[in-house]
């Protein structure tokens, strides 16, 4: 549900809690692999602007082949919450646009990103 700017999702069975400081400008839908498999549509924020609510031992870390981020997913329930990059300065996240409310984000503009040549 939304309070003011600020989107607050979480995954499916409620151990990960997030909460963005405002709505994306736009939503990401990336033809890699990973994104195609998991149904990911991707926000991009400063990680500043991002707060995830967890038990530590709530989260699975993968890591992908070219190690550039770290994607959580809750061991629960198995769902994609987010994004962290490895590489410093750690200057922006993702969070998995599904894990807000519908109505949060269906009106924003949908960009196509090729990350499957990438
Ligand atoms: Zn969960």
């Amino acid at each position: 549900m939304s309070d003011g700017l600020k989107l607050q999702g979480g995954c499916h069975c409620g151990a990960v809690q997030i909460t963005v400081a405002t709505p994306p400008a736009e939503v990401l839908r990336c033809n890699c692999s990973l994104c195609r498999k998991t149904g990911w549509r991707g926000g991009y924020w400063h990680p500043d602007q991002v707060t995830i609510t967890a038990d530590p031992d709530a989260q699975n870390a993968y890591v992908q082949g070219h190690e550039s981020i770290t994607l959580w997913n809750c061991k629960t329930c198995g769902s994609q919450t987010h994004w962290t990059p490895l590489t410093a300065p750690p200057d922006r996240m993702g969070v998995n646009m599904r894990m807000f409310d519908v109505a949060d984000w269906q009106h924003l503009p949908v960009r196509d990103v090729d990350g499957a040549s990438g």
